[in-house]
């Protein structure tokens, strides 16, 4: 492929357009691996952020697009409903908390996070309470449209570039105890405080339930949610939960808020909704919610997409949420969290590794100076993985149908690639 106009005309996520890093050439993608133009082949560590849970080409997926797109592709969503929005939205309900039971389908997950912002707005805005704060801890990742950057980590995501065109919302420490460690009370001073104080004000309270992902790949205490939702219900606030990275069974439950044993009153879902094979999510919430939205004054939900609903995204989901079910993820999930276990805490020992974490099949190893990414990236490559570390974070989430020995090999790249200096700025 012609590499030099991609690097002269095509934005990439985080990137310079003066002086890009390099970007590898895919030319195909099957089971756990990528394929490159140039020769190598790729055991895949990230699932395409957090997206690809089955693997690539799965023949179930590839079958379901197939066969739907030959019905319709795309029809509005105004006016006109199809089977497959249906099929998915009755499992998003079934498999969701039992008080999650309408379904707002949006295109991707920044999208679901606005949605689930403007729901809580319109709600206190129907009845009759002028709420438009909300409070959320740091290091979380929301997305990058501007509702959801104003609710993500300030320092990651630039607030003061955008100082007084973003809104501003209320920021508490994050949680400390980790997932594994004993529950520490004072962890929970910040936020209770921040509510005791600002609630009159708040609209809701927004966070990713234990795995803060893009924001630091942080795994916290499930005690934090427990008391966060006992919290919410004494203020009267709503509490948001995006589960979009950690959805769908990658934390070991099928969503994370499980670990908590709540519910929240809204909830968001996106990247491996499809398995990895279309951009979809969604808002759920509570009847509650959605009856008192439309009872205000707009009469209804101000939202709409053009692509709300794509029957080809929807029906793929539907095909995915079913192979999770059939294929056992819970058990898959489980030994890839077992290798987690076994192999990375004797990480710890080498040099720059400062820290190591893990639950369900995400696993984390911090180290104390930011990686250079060109070096170690290429050093992946030529070892046949593909790891794609950001700042001081060299972290895997791989599908969930890796081998054993191939997680075993993704760490052992790892526990190599830390050990050169010149993997580090
Ligand atoms: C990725 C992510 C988003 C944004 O989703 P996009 O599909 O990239 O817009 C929002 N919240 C969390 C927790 C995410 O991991």
């Amino acid at each position: 492929m012609d590499i030099q106009f991609d690097r002269q005309h095509i934005w990439h996520p985080y990137t310079s357009t003066i002086n890009p890093l390099p970007c590898y050439p895919v030319s195909h993608a099957d089971n756990n691996h990528l394929y490159l133009e140039t020769g190598e082949k790729l055991i895949d560590g990230m699932s395409s952020w957090w997206a690809a849970i089955h693997g690539y080409n799965h023949p179930e997926l590839n079958h379901a697009v197939e066969s739907q797109i030959k019905s319709m592709s795309h029809v509005m969503f105004g006016g006109l409903t199809h089977q497959p929005a249906v099929e998915l939205c009755k499992r998003l309900v079934k498999i969701t908390p039992p008080s999650l039971e309408k379904v707002f389908l949006a295109d991707s997950g920044s999208v679901s996070v606005e949605v689930a912002l403007k729901m809580a707005l319109q709600y206190w805005h129907a009845l009759g309470e002028a709420r438009s704060k909300f409070i959320t801890v740091r290091h979380g990742y929301h997305g990058d449209t501007f509702a959801a950057m104003s609710v993500t980590d300030p320092d990651n995501s630039m607030h003061k570039l955008y100082k007084g065109f973003l809104p501003e919302h209320i920021f508490v420490d994050s949680p400390v105890t980790g997932f594994w460690q004993e529950w520490q009370e004072s962890d929970m001073q910040g936020m209770k405080q921040c509510i005791e104080e600002h609630s009159h004000n708040v609209a809701a309270v927004i966070l990713e339930p234990i795995v803060q992902g893009a924001g630091g790949m942080r795994i916290y205490h499930p005690e934090y949610l427990r008391q966060l939702r006992t919290l919410c219900n004494q203020h009267n606030l709503l509490l948001i939960v995006d589960e979009i990275a950690t959805g769908f069974g990658r934390t070991g439950k099928l969503f994370a808020c499980e670990h908590a044993d709540i519910e929240p009153d809204i909830m968001c879902v996106g990247k491996a909704i499809t398995g990895g094979y279309m951009t979809l999510a969604a808002t759920l919430t509570t009847k509650k919610v959605a009856d008192t939205v439309c009872s205000g004054e707009a009469g209804c939900f101000m939202h709409g997409p053009t692509f709300m609903g794509n029957p080809l995204a929807c029906h793929v989901a539907t095909k995915s949420l079913d192979l999770l079910t059939k294929n056992d993820w819970q058990s898959k999930v489980e030994t890839i969290e077992a290798i987690f276990k076994k192999q990375l805490p004797s990480l710890m020992n080498l040099k720059h590794v400062s820290d190591v974490r893990y639950l369900g099949a995400i696993g984390v190893i911090e180290v104390d100076q930011p990686v250079n990414m060109p070096e170690i990236q290429a050093f992946f490559v030529k070892n046949g993985v593909w790891i794609r570390p950001f700042g001081k974070l060299i972290y895997i989430m791989p599908p969930y149908i890796t081998p054993a020995s191939d997680i075993e090999y993704l760490i052992q790249m790892i526990r190599e690639a830390v050990q050169i200096s010149a993997h580090f700025q």
